[in-house]
């Protein structure tokens, strides 16, 4: 699989400390088991992390280095549950509790298709999957907050590029675009968003004219 769009370093390297929002990190992680230079490029993260914690934190907090990297294990935990893959199941295989073929959609317009997928009971966020039929325009959208697109299976062109299955579109918030899904197999794409009010707006504004709502 060739990949030509990757997370942003920065979006990486929250991943790699456990500190992106649940719905990003499970996006980061899908893109991470097909990806070996983002997975190679985050364990070297983790390592320097790892290094610098052991280093930095008995002096700053008065632990030992043993017991400050134990206080670190919660979130590096989070991160692994999704990095950590059993052999048989993917990313995505655990977040939908099965496989990509048994979703059940749900119509959201014409040529629009969601999933929400459900999240930890505290997380904050919005992570779901769209399937857009072929060659469908949709509107001009801005975003709010942070917002990651991982392609899984046919792709999309908009500003930016073309994105095919296996590549994630890294948007924040001052960007706004208008993609397009492959003319023969449209696109399904698995998406976060950091803000779940403004995400839904997204997708009113996305399926309003194709409603006429
Ligand atoms: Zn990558």
């Amino acid at each position: 699989m060739k990949i030509d769009h990757h997370p942003d370093e920065s979006t990486l390297m929250s991943y790699a400390a456990g500190s992106l929002p649940e719905p990003l990190s499970a996006v980061v992680a899908a893109h991470i088991e097909l990806c070996p230079d983002c997975a190679h490029e985050v364990r070297a993260m983790e390592r320097i992390g790892a290094t610098l914690f052991e280093v930095l934190a008995p002096a700053s907090v008065g632990l030992t280095a043993g017991q400050a990297f134990a206080g670190a294990a919660p979130s590096l935990a989070a991160t692994a549950a999704y990095v950590d893959t059993r052999p048989t199941a993917s990313v995505l295989t655990r977040l939908l509790g099965g496989e990509l073929a048994d979703v059940h959609w749900k119509r959201l317009g014409f040529g629009i298709w969601h999933y929400p997928i459900k999240l930890s009971p505290n997380s904050k966020g919005d992570l779901r999957l769209i399937k857009v039929a072929p060659g469908q325009v949709m509107p001009d959208h801005g975003h709010g907050g942070s917002e990651l697109t991982l392609i899984l299976s046919g792709s999309y062109s908009d500003e930016f590029g073309t994105y095919r299955s296996g590549d994630l579109s890294d948007l924040g918030d001052d960007v706004e675009h208008q993609p397009v899904s492959d003319p023969v197999e449209g696109c399904v794409c698995l998406i976060a968003s950091e803000r779940k009010a403004r995400f839904k707006d997204v997708l009113a504004r996305i399926v309003q004219p194709l409603t006429g709502l």
